[in-house]
């Protein structure tokens, strides 16, 4: 199947307030533009740089979302353009976001990323401490960023029991927490859900899927 299929199909899959981000890391420019062709606008990458190099090149209404582990140091490369940063893990870190932001006089829009899965592999913070930074002073006077919703990676396993106790923690994360709005605060998002796990994340009540491998193919990481 090409990619405009997958697209299409993934597309019927899903229903219209979900929204579908691409995930093209890996991928060639060629990919992202037949999928473009195909009317895909959202486009996910975990690497600045090569998002940059791509960024540069394909057209200028597609908006992009960093959905990787941030370096603090690379904000400054995006911050020009990007549209959603996905895993945001400290306020550290949202203090360099909304410094980079101001300099190009914008506002970025951040998910909190929660730790939902069992492994230790996987990143992210407790509900406690996003609570505990939503409530912040701190957070008030970061005045060019605001904080959209929440994110979250479910163990890597065939348990779809496991799978499922994960989202359902997330959306019901989601739910205490949207409660809290401030004026760079306001919960409306919650990205959950890749390839394989999509159809339930959103029975789970997922707003946002990251699809890769389904709509590009397998990545191979050694060209
Ligand atoms: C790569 C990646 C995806 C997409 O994974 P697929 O299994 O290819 O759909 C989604 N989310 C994050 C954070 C990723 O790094």
């Amino acid at each position: 199947m090409s990619i405009t299929q997958n697209l299409n199909q993934i597309k019927s899959n899903i229903p219209e307030h979900v929204t579908l981000v691409a995930v093209s890391k890996t991928k060639p420019i060629e990919a992202l533009q037949e999928a473009y062709d195909a009317g895909q606008r959202i486009f996910g990458e975990n690497k600045i740089q090569e998002m940059t190099q791509k960024w540069e090149v394909l057209p200028k209404d597609i908006k992009w979302h960093m959905i990787g582990n941030l370096q603090r140091n690379k904000v400054k490369y995006m911050a020009e353009y990007v549209s959603l940063i996905h895993g945001v893990e400290s306020c550290k870190l949202l203090q360099e976001i909304n410094k980079q932001a101001l300099k190009h006089n914008r506002i970025i829009n951040c998910l909190l990323q929660i730790k939902i899965a069992q492994e230790d592999t996987k990143a992210g913070m407790t509900i406690d401490k996003a609570k505990e930074i939503l409530l912040s002073e701190e957070l008030l006077s970061l005045k060019n960023i605001k904080i959209t919703g929440l994110m979250g990676m479910a163990s890597f396993t065939e348990n779809q029991d496991q799978v499922n106790t994960e989202f359902n923690y997330l959306t019901t994360s989601f739910n205490k927490l949207k409660e809290i709005k401030t004026n760079n605060c306001e919960l409306k998002k919650i990205s959950m859900g890749m390839s394989g796990d999509y159809k339930l994340a959103i029975n789970c009540g997922s707003t946002m899927v990251r699809v890769g491998s389904s709509i590009f193919g397998v990545r191979n990481y050694n060209i």
